[in-house]
């Protein structure tokens, strides 16, 4: 059997990365909300707009993203795919330059293997020349050459133009699939 070595884009914020729970985390602390029964929806439909503005404060100064939890089995399972692909971490990090140094660290910390030459921090995800992206947003895909997998995440129910990925024993699966 041959295997294909693919060139695998990933996303950190809410695929590799659970930003989503610490972001809920900080609105009930900041806000002395109790949002435990409605975390499992888009956060900004859950605070008001001047809440929504502290947010991004909040995001834009970046320190958050030092602080993640890892999505559960991200770690492992990307440690397989390291060595079976090219990954590339692909993170849209312009959209909260203060973001930059924390999410470097990140993966220093938690992603040891890593090459730091293999992260891409950028803007626009459609410059990336990949044969995979693996994302919860997905109008990244929209004008990418390779194909898109969708990262569940509230945000995104609704859309149904792409694969879907519930997690990462999902990924695992996907490409021990595609390999076969
Ligand atoms: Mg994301």
């Amino acid at each position: 059997m041959t295997s294909t070595r693919y060139r695998i884009g990933v996303d950190m914020d809410d695929v590799i990365c659970n930003t989503h729970a610490s972001l809920i985390g900080w609105a009930e602390q900041e806000f002395g909300l109790s949002l435990g029964d409605r975390a499992d929806e888009p956060i900004e439909t859950l605070l008001t707009s001047s809440q929504n503005a502290a947010m991004a404060e909040m995001l834009n100064e970046g320190s958050i993203f030092r602080h993640l939890a890892p999505m559960d089995d991200a770690v492992e399972v990307l440690a397989e795919l390291y060595r079976a692909h090219d990954i590339f971490i692909v993170t849209a990090a312009m959209e909260h330059p203060g973001s930059l140094r924390h999410k470097f660290a990140w993966v220093g910390e938690h992603l040891p293997f890593f090459d730091p030459l293999r992260l891409v921090f950028c803007g626009h995800k459609h410059v990336v020349n990949v044969d995979y992206l693996i994302d919860d947003t997905p109008h990244h895909f929209e004008r990418l050459d390779g194909r898109g997998l969708l990262y569940d995440a509230p945000k995104n129910r609704r859309e149904n133009r792409y694969d879907r990925v519930r997690n990462w024993q999902d990924i695992s699966h996907f490409f021990a699939g595609a390999l076969a």
